[in-house]
């Protein structure tokens, strides 16, 4: 008898019907003789209709006040599918983050999991009932409810998996497992029957929303056996693997983008020592995150221009922040972008096989795409682009790495 954590996401709960729908599944995994932890989101739009609400009161309402706000949404799921799995002849209990003890630190709205206390949720499963766990909160020491940051539901199911050292972590979504690529974007994309968790950790933290990144941090650090599959048809989705052998032709995993990033150049600044700590320095006091980081000197040795990729969320503030670095330091101008993406080709095959980057970018000049900023690690080649070709760019690089299925 295995003990199972099955996440579903707000999509499979979006409705009755699929509240229902959900409520067969768990119960026919319970029929089978498992022991099943049920880990939810809040009813999809539910999350965007609260925040709304809150900033329809204040642009940027209170941390602590939103996180007692957004947890909510998950609130009233867990009750409806307790309820909905009552009603199909199945015993289970609802529980909160705080109920079962899910101890964050007391970041609100991007709240880190420290420990969970299993013991109650292993009570009621001894008792065989199925528990249902609201995702995406927690309470911190001075017992704030407390939110892990969206997409957070991911994280608690993993987190609740490795606490009561489940056998699976199964997160049940609107897709059948990790494709690809973003298969919105491009139609073609292939379902991953495995990927390497490293891969899956570049594709999250690269931008592909599939599974929340520390989702997956935490499944590498307690060796969560997690895999992705759909809450409307049967299959066998995705399993993320440790073992980089299981995957065939490992060469390429993906392509993950990011559309929430924007660009700014300081131009014609005096080039000495300390300058990028001068122009970053205040960025980073300011709690700022820099991605990616390029500096071009003049021919004349005497002036450099450099530019940062920051998240959209942030460019405003960088743009004002630069602007004053623009004037203690002389420089000549200071630029901004919005309107970029980054693309990013991930694959473990990459440490063993050259030219994929000369690949990757003459695919890419072929459809004439010009390429702003490019950074490496062993594993991945991200690249900056302009938004307008963000399609564009993934079909071609999905067709030059032959991705597609069938293909
Ligand atoms: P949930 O509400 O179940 O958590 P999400 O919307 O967070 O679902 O994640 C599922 C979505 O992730 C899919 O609908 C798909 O558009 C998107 N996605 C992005 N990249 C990928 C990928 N590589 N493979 C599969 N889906 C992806
Ligand atoms: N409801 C939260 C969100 O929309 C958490 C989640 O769905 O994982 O981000
Ligand atoms: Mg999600």
């Amino acid at each position: 008898m295995s003990l199972i954590v099955q996440k579903y996401g707000g999509t499979s709960v979006g409705s009755i019907e699929r509240i229902q729908t959900v409520a067969v599944k768990v119960k026919q995994s319970r029929d089978r003789g498992h022991r099943v932890v049920v880990v939810v989101s809040a009813m999809s739009g539910e999350t965007d209709r609260l925040l709304d609400l809150a900033r329809a009161i204040q642009p940027r309402p209170s941390p602590r006040e939103l996180d007692v706000l957004l947890s909510t949404g998950e609130q009233v799921t867990i009750a409806l599918l307790t309820m909905a799995l009552e009603a199909a002849g199945c015993p289970a209990r609802s529980y909160t983050g705080a109920q079962v003890q899910v101890r964050t630190d007391s970041a609100h709205n991007k709240a880190r999991i420290r420990d969970i206390d299993g013991g109650r949720v292993m009570g009621d499963l001894e008792s065989g009932r199925v528990v249902v766990v609201a995702g995406f909160q927690g309470i911190d020491e001075h017992g704030n409810i407390t939110t892990l940051g969206r997409g957070g539901s991911d994280t608690s199911a993993v987190a609740m998996a490795a606490a009561l050292k489940a056998d699976e972590c199964q997160i049940y979504t609107d897709v059948d497992g990790v494709y690809t690529t973003d298969p919105r974007i491009e139609p073609r994309a292939r379902r991953l029957p495995r990927i390497t968790f490293e891969e899956m950790l570049e594709m999250a933290s690269l931008g592909s929303k599939i599974l929340q990144i520390r989702a997956v941090e935490f499944a590498g650090k307690y060796r969560v056996p997690l895999r992705v599959l759909s809450s409307f048809k049967r299959g066998e989705g995705t399993l993320i693997t440790f073992e980089e052998d299981d995957v065939e032709e490992a060469k390429i995993a993906g392509i993950a983008f990011a559309k929430d990033e924007a660009k700014l150049t300081i131009l014609g600044v005096p080039d000495q020592p300390g300058v990028a700590h001068k122009i970053l320095g205040p960025i980073s006091d300011a709690n700022i995150e820099v991605d990616m980081i390029i500096q071009n000197i003049a021919a004349d040795a005497k002036t450099t221009d450099f530019t940062f990729t920051v998240h959209r969320n942030d460019y405003g503030k960088a743009l004002e922040i630069l602007k004053d670095t623009a004037r203690a330091l002389s420089a000549r101008e200071v630029q901004g972008d919005e309107h970029i993406v980054k693309l990013s080709l991930v694959g473990v095959g990459m440490r063993s096989h050259a030219g994929i980057a000369s690949r990757m970018f003459e695919a890419l000049a072929r459809e004439g795409i010009n390429i702003r900023m490019i950074s490496t690690s062993e594993i991945k080649i991200s690249v900056v682009i302009d938004e307008k070709y963000l399609e564009l760019g993934v079909r071609a690089l999905h067709d030059a790495f032959g991705m597609a299925q069938n293909g």
